[in-house]
């Protein structure tokens, strides 16, 4: 079973009416209720920006296979040795699920050597059709080769992100630009997926094909083991066969 953690700031649902309309139980909730469905999925954490430095602690992200990342306004008010924590645990194995501006959090930016990494965007309610052009990727198993989503923000090129390992999706919008907003990285060992939809004041994370690349997200981004490579250390290590040679195992060759 698959353990996820999901961050959101939960700012605008918790303050803005409109929003709240949508997700009443937060974008958080939003989407630990299609992933308590699933099946591969086992314990579901929550943690929001007022709570966070006790939610992200160190024993729960231990505990955690995936985490999902959402922040749009307040990512300069996420505590740094909670960001550490999360960066730690991503390079120990962790998956990391970066939705919609989260591109502009603190642990994407640290992981992937960046400043907020620049866009265009736009608040127009535009329509948005990605293209999904690995097919055969574990996050795009179920959709067709390219969905709608009827309004979200628009997001255009140039993304200032690192050229991503796999690129699963790229979206085209209505009004000319074009996004690469499906990306996958690998950050020591653990895999990163960044999802460009899921602006606030839409419905997005309701609509089922979303609801479905989150989900295979979370089974691509999940690691075999849980474990803490980084608390071992690199250390001193004795050699794990016997040398052949009586002297000492090292014969040292002259020339000349
Ligand atoms: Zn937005």
């Amino acid at each position: 079973m698959i353990n996820v953690m999901i961050y959101n700031e939960n700012v605008h649902e918790t303050t803005v009416e409109s929003v709240r309309a949508i997700y009443p139980d937060g974008i958080h909730g939003a989407i630990k209720g299609f992933l308590e469905k699933d099946g591969a999925v086992g314990k579901i954490r929550c943690a929001t920006l007022k709570d966070h430095r006790e939610t992200l602690n160190k024993e729960a992200l231990e505990d955690t296979d995936v985490l999902i990342w959402w922040g749009h306004m307040k990512h300069h008010e996420v505590d740094d040795e909670a960001v550490a924590r999360v960066v730690r645990r991503v390079l120990d194995g962790m998956g990391l699920i970066v939705l919609h501006s989260g591109h502009a959090s603190k642990p994407f930016q640290k992981l992937m050597g960046t400043d907020t990494p620049l866009l265009r965007w736009r608040e127009a309610g535009e329509k948005v059709r990605l293209w999904n052009i690995i097919r055969n990727h574990p996050i795009a198993q179920g959709l067709d080769e390219s969905f709608v989503v009827p309004h979200d923000e628009t997001y255009g090129e140039p993304f200032g992100i690192p050229a991503p390992d796999e690129q699963v999706f790229i979206s085209w919008f209505q009004g000319g630009e074009i996004f690469r907003s499906g990306c996958t990285w690998r950050r020591g060992e653990g895999k990163i997926f960044y999802f460009q939809n899921g602006h606030e004041t839409f419905p997005v994370y309701h609509q089922k094909e979303v609801q479905l690349v989150i989900a295979n997200a979370v089974k691509w981004a999940c690691p075999p083991l849980r474990i803490c490579l980084r608390d071992r250390g690199p250390g001193n290590a004795p050699a794990l066969e016997k040398y052949e040679s009586d002297s000492g195992g090292f014969t040292p060759v002259t020339r000349g």
